[in-house]
């Protein structure tokens, strides 16, 4: 007997498709050993863990135990944790409890904090920290390493860090989870500090961290670090890592740096859908269209599948690059040939395209024609080539969209009443005035990261907070007279529309956004001939763009500006967008 069950065990182990299961399950009912708990515990285990999608058939197991153990229990726990209902393993977790018969252990909490972060319940995860201190669990590293992904996945970053810094206990696993909350949270700046602490510590670094931090190089543009990153990763044989080359891609063509990007793609031993993807979107987002296609079809040549972030970095190379032709086809393709459908960042592409082109009907008729209804992204895409074309009678058509979609905001307004402005309708300009007054539209904060000596700079409108704020207007005082000298008027390209009510156009009326900010602080805290690089969070204004070609030209100075979509290069007076962004 004890040979049949071992056989079985063993059988169960090599086990990989839920058809072979059936067959074991069907030797154990002709053997009658259903009721062995280690057969039947073995047979939850895979269900519920190691093949996907056969929770429904774990859960029939399941109710067939009569005495459930807690690894059972932890099986079912665990499989839904990682469901997309993940709100079931929670339901099991109180079952349990209120059945009484078992006690939770490490796996029960790290499964249950799992869910509890996956479904976004807070409260659950609170209530699991206060058992898990009375249980004893409080110095498991593993279960407060989840306690702390849970509170981080549940908004609470400040509860997470609290669990990390009360560790007795911490390992690289546990550093990693920390750097992935503060990244994943948006919090960059504190993410990239937290890698100093930690490399004081010496608990190693791997290929993890090194992925976590160089996303969040990217997001701030913090290129010097990411190349600091870069060199400890081919120092500490990371170098034929897949997962590191292809966060390097992404880090330096986000930081600007398409050399650098291409330098990482082509010394790469391996290259899998990430690793192409973040080349072409990385081509893509500069305006290198034609190279982003030649990448294409290099990789369709290797027999990789694009997916659909594929082409959003081919339209949005063709996009840029003006080439109108290609782009149309390739959003046709996408569809016939690759069976991927258009999501709306895609239409936003095209729109762009068309709008770009001055095909501005075309344009309009795509945004009506779209089978899943029509996006303010899209009205908002059409009316900035409304206002580069001149184009008063479709700019009002995207405008009255807005508003009938209700999201407005005051970049929308400016950019109408520039629309009504370069027409010479003055009533076009009070209209807006006064809609934006009897709205009270608010506007989005702005602001810009630059970094300078591995340290990233943040500043918003009018920013004083600076250490060196002081130093900084000065410069900025002095850097504005140079470019006037040059030919930059300052403000000449605003058009009064909006009330002084609103922060952006108080900004307007002779304060200063937080890209001027930052590039005074860049020129006078590098060499000269040093390149600067600028993260801002918002669109570039046309005061800002004129004001930082002109900055280039005087200073002679190459100058980087990654704005909400797109970059701009500029240098010796010009812009690599050719003024239209
Ligand atoms: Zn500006
Ligand atoms: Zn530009």
């Amino acid at each position: 007997m004890m040979s049949t069950i071992n056989a079985i065990l063993s059988l169960l182990q090599g086990c990989n498709s839920m058809k072979r299961l059936h067959k074991i399950q069907a030797v154990v009912l002709v053997n009658g050993y259903q009721g062995n708990p280690a057969i039947s515990e073995k047979l939850l285990n895979f269900c519920a863990i190691s093949i996907s999608g056969s929770l429904v058939y774990a859960q029939l197991l399941f109710n067939q135990i009569t005495n459930p153990q807690i690894s059972a229990w932890n099986s079912m726990i665990r499989g839904f944790s990682q469901s997309p209902t993940a709100l079931d393993s929670i339901l099991y977790y109180n079952r349990m409890m209120f059945e009484g018969q078992c006690r939770p252990d490490n796996f029960t909490f790290s499964f249950l904090l799992k869910a509890c972060e996956k479904a976004k319940v807070e409260k659950k995860c609170r209530e699991t920290h206060g058992l898990i201190i009375r249980s004893g669990y409080g110095e498991d590293v593993i279960v407060c390493t989840n306690l702390m992904r849970s509170y981080a996945g549940n908004a609470s970053i400040k509860t997470a860090q609290l669990v990390f810094d009360r560790m007795t206990e911490k390992d690289l696993v546990s550093w990693n989870a920390l750097i992935s909350c503060y990244s994943q949270a948006g919090l960059h700046e504190e993410t990239i500090k937290l890698y100093s602490r930690m490399r004081t510590l010496d608990v190693g670094v791997d290929a993890f961290t090194l992925v976590s931090l160089l996303s969040s190089c990217a997001h701030v543009g913090a290129l010097d670090f990411g190349v600091e990153m870069h060199r400890f990763a081919n120092e500490n044989g990371f170098r034929d890592n897949l997962f590191v080359g292809n966060a390097l891609i992404d880090m330096y063509a986000k930081c600007g740096n398409l050399e650098g990007a291409r330098h990482v793609f082509s010394s790469m031993r391996r290259w899998d859908i990430f690793t192409w993807n973040s080349m072409i979107v990385g081509l893509g987002v500069h305006g290198h269209g034609e190279e982003a296609i030649v990448l294409f079809n290099r990789m369709l040549a290797t027999n990789i599948h694009p997916n659909s972030v594929t082409f959003l970095g081919l339209l949005c190379g063709c996009s840029h690059q003006g080439l109108v032709e290609e782009g149309v086809q390739y959003f046709h393709i996408m569809t016939s040939h690759f069976n991927l459908k258009p999501d709306i960042k895609h239409y936003g592409c095209i729109v762009d395209l068309y709008g770009r082109s001055g095909k501005l009907e075309k344009a309009l008729e795509i945004i009506r024609s779209l089978p899943t209804g029509d996006d303010p992204v899209l009205w908002r895409t059409l009316l900035g080539a409304c206002k580069i074309h001149k184009n008063v009678e479709i700019g009002q058509i995207a405008m009255s969209n807005l508003v009938r979609l209700e999201s407005v905001n005051a970049g929308d307004c400016i950019l109408l009443g520039g629309i009504y402005g370069e027409a010479g309708d003055q009533e076009g300009v009070a209209r807006m005035r006064k809609f934006i007054r009897s709205q009270r539209i608010k506007t989005s904060p702005g602001w810009s990261w630059i970094e300078v000596d591995n340290k990233v700079h943040r500043f918003v409108v009018d920013d004083k907070s600076h250490a060196v704020s002081a130093e900084i207007y000065a410069k900025l005082k002095e850097v504005i007279c140079q470019a006037n000298q040059v030919g930059y008027v300052e403000g000449e390209s605003l058009i009064p529309v909006l009330p002084c009510s609103s922060t952006e156009w108080s900004e307007n009326l002779g304060s200063y956004h937080s890209e001027k900010l930052a590039i005074a602080f860049g020129l006078s805290r590098t060499l000269h001939g040093t390149r600067l690089r600028i993260v801002k969070n918002l669109r570039v204004c046309k005061d800002c763009h004129s004001f930082t070609k002109f900055v280039s030209k005087a200073f002679n100075r190459e100058i980087i500006v990654r704005d909400r979509v797109r970059f701009h290069h500029f240098r010796n007076g010009l812009c690599s967008c050719k003024d239209y962004w």
